[in-house]
C-alpha cells in the first residue's frame, strides 16, 4: 500500500472555513464515511496517524506478492465488502481444499472436511479444535474422576445443544457439531451433556463420525486485502493527511476540534472518531469523556494478536491432501491456513492470539519465527523447516491499534458495548469495527459503521 505522493494535489475544502467533518483514522470505516461525505457534496479531511491507509488491513509485498498481515477474510454475508471488491477488480479466492489437520494432546489427526466439498474458515478450524479437544477431555474426566463428575452433576446435566451454543463460538461449527453430535443420540437438545460424553467414552473415537460439510465459504482477495483500502482511499487522497496523530479533542454540541502532536488544529461541524474505540482513552477530552464511558472502555477485552507468515518455494503440503488448515490444542500458534496465491509459493500464515500474542511480544521476530516453524514441524513434519521468508505483524505492540481483532475468540463484550459507546458526544460521532451490531469486528462492520454515521452526520448538519 502506499503513501500519498507528495506530488498528489492537497485541498483542505471547507465551506466558510470551517470544515464539515474532520474524520480520525483511515481504516476501513474512516474512509468508507470520507467516500460518503464527498458524495454527498460535504467538504472533510482525514487525519491518520500512520503513514498508509487500511488500519487493521495491512499488505506488505514480498518479492511481488501481496501478504496480508492484517484482515483478509471474507464471509457471505459481507454483501458489502464483496460489492467493494468487484468494484475495485480483486479477484477473490476460496480457502484450499484438503484435509484439516487437527493436532490434541500431541497426536495429529486428519479431517477429510474437503471430500464434500466444504472447507473450514480458519476460525471455524480453531473452533472446531477446541471443541474436539474440550469434549475429549470431559468424556475422560467423567469416567476417571468420580468425584469431580458428582459435584459437578447439575452441570453434566444441561442439554448437550447449550453446551455447544456457549462453548463453541462460530455460528457454522455450532451447527456442524449439532449434526455431527445429533448422530450419537439425537435432537443434541434432548441430549444431556453427560449423555453425550458417556457416549464418546465407549464408543469410537469423536474423529471418527467427522463427515463435517456446510462450513462457511471464506473468500480472500488474490494480491492482499490492501487493494480494497486503497480503492476506498483512491476517491478522497486529497482529503487524506498521512502522518498526523491526534491527540486532543475540544468539543462543544455544535462543533469539534482536532488537535495533533505538532499542535495544528482542525476545527469542524462534527468530529468522526473512527479509531479503535480503546485508543479514545489515550485522546485528551475537553471536557473530559463522561465518567461512564471512561469505565466502559477501561473495563473491555482488547485482545492481543501477532500474525506471522512463512514463505515456501512451493505449497508442498498440497502433495500429501492437506489444505494447510491446522488446529492445535497447545503450541504458541494454535492454528494455520493456506494462502498461497494460484501459481505462487507456498504461503502459510498462523497468529499468536491473546495470552500467547503478550508473551510472545516480549520476544524478537527470529524467536517468534522459530516457535511457528515447530508449531508447523509438530503438524506438517520436518519440511516445515525449509521456509524462505518470514513476516509479522505485532498489532498488540503496535501503538495505533495496541490490540487486535477484538471479536474473534473474546468474550463478545464489544457486541453489547459497541451500540452504547456509539452514541454522540456533543459533535464527536464513533464509527468502526467495534461499534455496530451487526458484523462487528469484521471489515463489514467497519465499512457499514462508517456509511452509517457518516449519513447520520450528513442528517444533524441539514
Ligand atoms: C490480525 C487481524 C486479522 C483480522 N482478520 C480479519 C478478517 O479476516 N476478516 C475481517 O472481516 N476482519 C478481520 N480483522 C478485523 C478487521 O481488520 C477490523 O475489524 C477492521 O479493519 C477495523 O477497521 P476500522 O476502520 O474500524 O479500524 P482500524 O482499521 O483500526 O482503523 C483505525 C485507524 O485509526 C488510526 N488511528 C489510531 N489512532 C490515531 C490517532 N491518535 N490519530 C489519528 N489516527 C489514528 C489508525 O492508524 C487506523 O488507520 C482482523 C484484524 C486483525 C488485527
Amino acid at each position: 500500500m502506499h503513501p500519498l505522493p507528495d506530488s498528489r494535489p492537497r485541498c483542505w475544502v471547507t465551506v466558510n472555513g470551517v470544515t464539515d467533518v474532520v474524520i480520525i483514522g483511515a481504516g476501513i470505516a474512516g474512509l468508507a464515511a470520507a467516500g460518503e461525505f464527498l458524495d454527498q457534496g460535504r467538504s472533510v479531511v482525514v487525519l491518520e496517524a500512520r503513514d498508509r491507509v487500511g488500519g487493521r488491513i495491512l499488505t506488505r509485498d514480498h518479492g511481488g506478492i501481496g501478504i496480508d498481515l492484517g484482515a483478509q477474510w471474507l464471509s457471505p454475508g459481507n454483501e458489502s465488502m464483496f460489492y467493494l471488491a468487484e468494484q475495485a477488480g480483486v479477484q477473490l479466492i476460496g480457502p484450499s481444499e484438503g484435509s484439516v489437520l487437527v493436532r490434541t494432546d500431541g497426536v495429529v489427526r486428519s479431517l477429510g472436511f474437503s471430500d464434500q466439498g466444504a472447507a473450514l474458515s480458519p476460525f471455524e478450524t480453531a473452533d472446531f479444535g477446541q471443541g474436539v479437544v474440550r469434549l475429549r477431555r470431559l468424556a475422560e474426566r467423567v469416567h476417571t474422576d468420580p468425584t469431580w463428575a458428582s459435584a459437578n452433576e447439575v452441570w453434566l446435566s444441561q442439554p448437550l445443544g447449550r453446551w455447544i451454543r456457549t462453548n463453541l463460538r462460530t455460528p457454522g461449527v455450532q451447527r456442524n457439531f449439532s449434526v455431527l453430535l445429533g448422530r450419537l443420540g439425537g435432537d443434541p437438545d434432548a441430549l444431556s451433556l453427560r449423555q453425550a460424553l458417556d457416549i464418546i467414552a465407549s464408543s469410537n473415537d469423536l474423529e471418527d463420525l467427522y463427515t463435517v460439510s456446510g462450513g462457511l465459504r471464506l473468500r480472500r482477495p488474490i494480491g492482499g486485502m490492501g487493494q480494497i483500502a486503497e480503492h476506498l482511499a483512491d476517491r478522497c487522497w486529497e482529503n487524506i493527511r498521512l502522518s498526523t496523530r491526534v491527540t486532543g479533542i475540544e468539543y462543544d454540541p455544535q462543533s469539534a476540534t482536532a488537535i495533533c502532536d505538532d499542535g495544528q488544529r482542525f476545527e469542524a461541524n462534527r468530529v468522526l472518531l473512527a479509531m479503535p474505540p480503546w485508543l479514545a482513552l489515550n485522546l485528551d477530552f475537553n471536557p473530559p469523556l463522561p465518567a461512564w464511558r471512561t469505565e466502559m472502555l477501561a473495563a473491555q477485552t482488547v485482545g492481543a494478536s501477532i500474525k506471522a507468515v512463512l514463505v515456501y518455494d512451493t505449497p508442498w503440503w498440497r502433495e500429501h491432501g492437506a489444505s494447510g488448515q491446522m488446529s492445535a490444542d497447545d503450541g504458541a500458534v494454535r492454528f494455520t491456513f493456506d494462502i498461497s496465491d494460484p501459481n505462487g509459493p507456498g504461503v502459510i500464515t498462523g497468529s499468536f492470539d491473546d495470552d500467547e500474542a503478550v508473551a510472545s511480544s516480549a520476544l524478537t521476530p527470529q524467536e517468534r519465527e522459530n516457535i511457528f516453524v515447530d508449531c508447523l514441524v509438530g503438524v506438517l513434519g520436518p519440511r516445515a523447516t525449509g521456509h524462505s521468508g518470514y513476516l509479522e505483524h505485532d498489532w498488540y505492540a503496535d501503538e495505533f491499534t495496541a490490540g487486535a481483532h477484538s471479536p474473534h475468540f473474546a468474550p463478545g463484550a464489544w457486541r453489547v458495548q459497541g451500540p452504547q459507546l456509539g452514541e454522540p458526544l456533543g459533535a464527536v460521532r464513533f464509527a468502526g469495527a467495534e461499534y455496530p451490531d451487526r458484523n462487528n469486528g469484521y471489515l463489514e462492520g467497519a465499512y457499514r459503521s462508517g456509511i452509517e454515521q457518516a449519513q447520520a452526520i450528513i442528517r444533524s448538519l441539514a
